[in-house]
């Protein structure tokens, strides 16, 4: 399965997406992790996309493609995998297509929260990158940036909404649902 998981910040594409792997024994890829991964071991590419991160900007998108294609030519060719925070907007939704084609992405399962639930769990949740300011302005960018590939997605018949507000064990299970019973659910 390949599978790509969409939501705001906040909505828990990371617990999920963890969950999901184990029990799909699918790759996890996580552009967040990679990139904090490269700000970490103080790369290059991690020295230039730090600043991006710290603001709640976007990191470019040829920092992260390349990033991404380096961890994707690890992979075992039969390995399932999910993606978590990419694509991030339209331009590197086409990227992926083109790098995997057109047809082979299984489903991607929008985890949606409204907006008070996304802040108070950013708030709480207190990484670096999450103080009120950063937050706020990772929300817009989400709207402007991301929030248009839930449109791009549902066009192609891929979108399975999965309703993000619960404890972690009942999002798993409806995200399981989702994406077994292949109809795409509503919340
Ligand atoms: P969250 O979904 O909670 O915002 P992530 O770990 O997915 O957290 O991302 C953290 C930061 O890393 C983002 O604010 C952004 O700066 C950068 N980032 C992650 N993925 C991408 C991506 N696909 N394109 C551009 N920037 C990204």
């Amino acid at each position: 399965m390949q599978a790509v998981l969409l939501g705001p910040p906040g909505a828990g594409k990371g617990t999920q997406a963890e969950r999901l792997c184990q029990a799909h024994s699918l790759l996890h890829l996580s552009t967040g992790d990679l990139l904090r991964g490269a700000v970490t071991a103080g790369t290059d590419l991690g020295v230039e996309a730090k600043g991006f991160m710290d603001r709640g900007e976007l990191v470019p998108d040829s920092l992260v493609l390349a990033l991404l294609e380096e961890r994707l030519a690890k992979k075992t060719s039969d390995e399932g995998f999910l993606l978590d925070g990419f694509p991030r907007n339209v331009s590197q939704a086409e990227a992926l297509a083109a790098k995997i084609g057109d047809d082979t992405i299984d489903h991607v399962v929008y985890l949606k929260l409204d907006d008070d639930q996304i802040l108070q769990r950013l708030l709480k949740r207190g990484r670096k990158d999450d103080t009120e300011e950063v937050i706020l302005n990772r929300l817009s960018v989400y709207r402007a940036e991301t929030e248009p590939l839930v449109a791009y997605y549902r066009e192609r018949g891929l979108i399975r909404d999965v309703d993000a507000l619960g404890t972690v064990e009942e999002v798993h299970k409806r995200l399981l649902d989702s994406i077994t019973t292949g109809g795409a659910a509503s919340c």
